[in-house]
């Protein structure tokens, strides 16, 4: 094993798996740097059912990266690449874009109140190379409203909300757009943060959608969850629905929109276009 010295009596053991996995992920760094201008990259749509309905109200974009070698690469395994190299200000800027027109083709064609929204992570927010202004006169050159996009942020982002995050919530937040809580239950959550950044759907992660059954704890936080979102005036998005009973027990929890495989795995656009059809889920 190579041992490279670090200080003066710590040493660092690179094991060929390590050294292995750092190959890769250099490999995949270079690669991901004409991605982009390679159109490898695409935006998959997962819809957003009204659970009460069953109408597909919204789409969550989810961003896919077509390796030409290595397939299809996890947006786990290379976000946190293009956080690193900075490429996410390009990337999420990209997707950004191909959202708005999307949208713009949706709510003509389907619905006019249609809505898709996008993920963004904590270090979209820490640096200051976004072009909002650029992404808010887009919108507007499509004729869209804010409404027509809504942020996906976690929670870990509102905890150290610095003066930088604190203003970017509130410019997508000024120009009309609106902001989803995403993995809630996963992290430290705070109440106060939902009320104090005007938080407009929480997303119920799915661990706790996948442990639901009638008389579960899962069930009882759930609906604790649910009501007291509602309190404080947010809708309530649940994650992961896979099976018809999940989104029952949702639905008698109150909870307003479902997102999941029992609906529809991420599709891409065109396929997405074919849901609007046929959409309940029974
Ligand atoms: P996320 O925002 O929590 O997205 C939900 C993930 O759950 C997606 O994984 C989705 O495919 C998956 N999923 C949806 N329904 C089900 C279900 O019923 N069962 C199961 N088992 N899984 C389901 P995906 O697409 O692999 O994305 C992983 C993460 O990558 C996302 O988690 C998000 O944090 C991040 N991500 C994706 N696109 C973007 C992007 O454009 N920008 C940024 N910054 N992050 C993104
Ligand atoms: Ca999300
Ligand atoms: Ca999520
Ligand atoms: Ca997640």
């Amino acid at each position: 094993y190579a041992a490279k010295k670090l200080g003066r009596s710590r040493f660092c053991y690179f094991t060929p798996a390590m050294q292995e996995a750092a190959e890769i992920r250099l490999r995949l760094t270079n690669d991901l740097r004409h991605a982009l201008a390679d159109r490898q990259i695409w935006v998959a749509y997962q819809p957003i059912v009204d659970l009460a309905t069953g109408e597909i109200r919204k789409a969550e974009a989810l961003i896919r990266w077509e390796h030409p070698t290595r397939g299809l690469v996890n947006p786990a395994e290379f976000i946190p690449i293009a956080e690193d190299t900075g490429l996410i200000t390009e990337i999420g800027s990209w997707v950004f874009h191909q959202v708005a027109e999307q949208v713009a083709v949706w709510r003509n064609r389907h619905s006019a109140q249609f809505q898709i929204s996008i993920n963004k992570s904590p270090a979209q927010f820490h640096n200051n190379s976004d072009k909002l202004g650029d992404w808010f006169e887009h919108l507007q050159r499509l004729g869209l409203p804010g409404g027509c996009i809504a942020v996906e942020i976690t929670e870990g982002l509102l905890l150290d909300a610095s003066n930088t995050v604190t203003e970017k919530l509130l410019a997508f937040k000024n120009a009309g757009m609106q902001t989803s809580l995403d993995d809630f239950g996963t992290g430290y959550s705070s109440l106060s943060y939902l009320n104090k950044y005007q938080i407009d759907f929480l997303k119920i992660d799915q661990a706790f959608v996948s442990g639901l059954t009638a008389h579960s704890t899962d069930m009882a936080l759930c609906e604790a969850i649910i009501m007291l979102a509602h309190v404080l005036g947010m809708k309530v998005i649940a994650e992961g629905v896979e099976t018809e009973v999940q989104r029952d027990l949702l639905m008698q929890a109150g909870c307003d929109y479902g997102q999941g495989y029992l609906f529809s795995k991420p599709v891409p656009a065109a396929d997405f276009e074919k849901l609007f059809s046929s959409t309940r889920a029974d």
